[in-house]
């Protein structure tokens, strides 16, 4: 009966797989039987910024004297039609939410013997407001967080960084404008959670920085608090 209800279930699976067939994530392509998330050729380009291994990269030079911070990392490349584009365009639109999954599988595997990682205490992810949390059901670096806190052992707190002002688009806007109005827009609650800890602070795509800039200035506030920096991809000037 067991084996009835498993041969099913593969029936169901290839039926769906035929009704809906998988694409790959990077570049659309119909996906092998043996290919998840994205195709081969796309796996062979994914375009890896190694900042994990790199002491001085762009990161640092985008936050020296403005962010101090003990780690910084993006894990790819964020370029006009690559494919870390489309990844994060299915993972933030699509529902793709399996993407963050496979991206933050890959980078627990680039910094699992870092000792910087032994000292970081808590996974802090960006927060969506809560309207736009409700309207698109799922923060898009919740999944790339539950992977490294599973691969990692550090846990995710996200009750103490919240977005407390629902802003509109911002991509008009100068960097010193948005910083400007980005100021009060995070906001710190039940600070003694996170008081003397190292903060692993995420976010999707770090473009000029200024999102990540606001939500660390507001975690270095807290008593004795230290920041790492880690973005699924980076925007390439
Ligand atoms: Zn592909």
């Amino acid at each position: 009966c067991f084996n009835m209800i498993k041969f099913f279930d593969q029936i169901h699976k290839n039926l769906l797989n035929v009704v809906f067939p998988a694409f790959c994530n990077g570049c659309s392509k119909l996906l092998l039987k043996n290919e998840k998330i994205i195709c081969t050729t796309c796996m062979h380009h994914l375009p890896l910024t190694h900042h994990h291994n790199l002491k001085d990269h762009e990161m640092h030079r985008a936050f020296y004297g403005i962010v101090p911070f003990e780690f910084g990392a993006s894990l790819l490349y964020f370029r006009k039609k690559g494919i870390a584009q489309q990844l994060m365009h299915n993972l933030k639109y699509k529902n793709q939410q399996e993407i963050g999954t496979f991206l933050g599988n890959i980078f627990s595997k680039n910094v699992l013997d870092l000792p910087v990682f032994n000292s970081i205490d808590v996974i802090i992810p960006v927060p969506l407001h809560k309207k736009r949390l409700h309207e698109r059901g799922y923060n898009q670096v919740t999944t790339f967080c539950e992977a490294l806190e599973k691969n990692l052992a550090i846990p995710i707190i996200d009750d103490v960084l919240v977005k407390s002002i629902n802003l509109k688009s911002q991509i008009q806007k100068s960097k010193e404008n948005r910083l400007e109005t980005n100021k009060n827009v995070f906001s710190i609650e039940n600070a003694h959670i996170i008081e003397g800890k190292h903060i692993l602070l995420v976010d999707d795509i770090f473009t000029t920085g200024a999102t990540i800039e606001v939500c660390a200035k507001e975690i270095l506030k807290i008593k004795n608090t230290r920041i790492s920096i880690v973005t699924m991809a980076y925007t390439q000037s």
